[in-house]
């Protein structure tokens, strides 16, 4: 399942950063995830407990910061929102557009009590 290597490899991230601060735990996590980044949310929920069991994000808190889809216009220049990736631009109704914010997957925050 796609949702759980993604999990796993949050995981490993985590883990890596409580090695180097010398805990064991994480007391929250927040991810920032794009709309078009093909991350599910039904699916990463159901992947999530399974994926840190035993780890350091075992009891660790998640918060989901979902970033809305961008694309610039290759024509007019303009910036604007898109649902999917075949929207026309709302200013020329080109079709080329450049996606420039959305296919994110970020750790934005970890924190932990001492
Ligand atoms: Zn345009």
């Amino acid at each position: 399942m796609h949702e759980l290597s993604i999990v796993i490899s949050i995981v490993d991230i985590a883990k890596a950063e409580a090695e180097k601060l010398n805990i064991s735990s994480f007391s929250t996590i927040e991810l920032e995830i794009g709309s078009q980044s093909g991350i599910v949310q039904e699916a990463l929920d159901f992947a999530w407990p399974q994926g840190v069991k035993g780890s350091v994000l075992n009891s660790a808190k998640r918060k989901i910061n979902w970033v809305e889809a961008k694309a610039k216009c290759q024509d007019c220049g303009a910036v604007f929102a898109i649902a999917n990736l075949y929207d026309t631009c709302p200013h020329c109704n080109s079709l080329f557009n450049e996606l420039i914010q959305g296919k994110e997957l970020k750790i934005k925050a970890l924190t932990y009590e001492d």
